[in-house]
């Protein structure tokens, strides 16, 4: 009997060390010399990978329903018509173009012209400004790819989206912070193996439980804004959809795949519910950037437009 005790407290022990190889306690980024520059102007962008709207409307996530609430959202936005793998869908959403200027096409990364056309965090600490930028996530090559060619305070990535939500929950609550970018991937992993689509249980339930560690995570931020008096932009999207095959890769044009969600939330959001019109996926970094007050240079060439808030 002790045995069989021992035996099991060593899984429990091995499991422990074998999946939490990182901190989940805040490291805080130091602060900048010259941060008497408050910013009351942050952001949270959270990024559910391969999430399906009807799929995500059908499921039960108050979290994301007060987002919507309180936002604007669009439920047909264009992530891009070719190229429907998560590499260019969040390059996309990142760096504000298309896939013929940022040059991804693929989860390889290997043509990817990020020089010419960067994510938006590398445009914002080229002002006499420092933002301090926090990037937790579950798809690794998210942060070793793409975030990596900006210089950012804290990378992190997780096995779990438990541990990302912990992670980023933990630095809402103690840390100065501007920009916060999170990735979440079990709705992704569940639809390939289960299928994408509204009619599939377990593809439901990954988003609902996506949902569910939203919500310590939403609490701290709106604690922020209570308490701190900051102005935080949230948006919500995801990198392509799915058929319920659990595919999602080499299907150009399929509105299943390509045609995604995308919600929009500040403080005092203008006009809230559904929108008129669907922004594309390359609206989402431009409308970062001007809540965060930096003017998009003509010369980025971005391809779109600020949704005005
Ligand atoms: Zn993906």
């Amino acid at each position: 009997m002790n045995r069989i005790i021992y035996f099991f407290s060593l899984l429990a022990v091995l499991h422990f060390f074998g999946s939490c190889q990182k901190s989940i306690q805040a490291d805080c980024p130091q602060l900048c010399d010259n941060d008497s520059l408050q910013h009351q102007r942050k952001v949270l962008l959270i990024g559910i990978d391969g999430c399906r709207s009807d799929a995500m409307m059908r499921a039960h996530t108050p979290n994301l329903d007060r987002l919507m609430q309180a936002g604007k959202y669009s439920l047909s936005v264009n992530r891009g018509d070719l190229y429907t793998l998560s590499g260019p869908g969040w390059s996309s959403m990142l760096t504000g173009v298309w896939p013929d200027k940022h040059g991804v096409t693929d989860n390889q990364y290997e043509t990817s012209n990020y020089t010419n056309y960067p994510p938006f965090l590398c445009r914002v600490n080229t002002k006499s400004y420092c933002y301090k930028i926090a990037s937790i996530v579950h798809y690794k090559d998210f942060n070793d790819q793409i975030i990596q060619s900006c210089q950012s305070d804290v990378v992190l990535d997780y096995k779990e989206d438990a541990f990302v939500a912990e992670s980023a929950t933990n630095y809402l609550k103690n840390c100065e912070l501007d920009i916060m970018i999170l990735h979440f991937d079990q709705v992704d992993y569940v639809g390939h193996r289960c299928g994408f689509h509204p009619d599939i249980p377990n593809y439901l339930n990954a988003i609902e439980s996506t949902d569910a560690l939203l919500g310590p995570l939403m609490d701290a931020l709106y604690d922020r804004e209570i308490n701190n008096n900051e102005d935080w932009l949230v948006v919500v999207s995801t990198d392509h959809g799915g058929k319920i095959d659990g595919s999602h890769s080499n299907q150009p044009y399929d509105p299943e795949v390509t045609r995604v969600f995308s919600i929009f939330r500040n403080k005092n959001t203008l006009d809230t519910g559904l929108m008129p019109y669907d922004p594309p996926i390359v609206a989402i970094a431009p409308t970062i950037l001007e809540h965060l007050d930096i003017a998009v240079d003509s010369s980025w060439n971005l391809d779109g437009q600020a949704v005005e808030m």
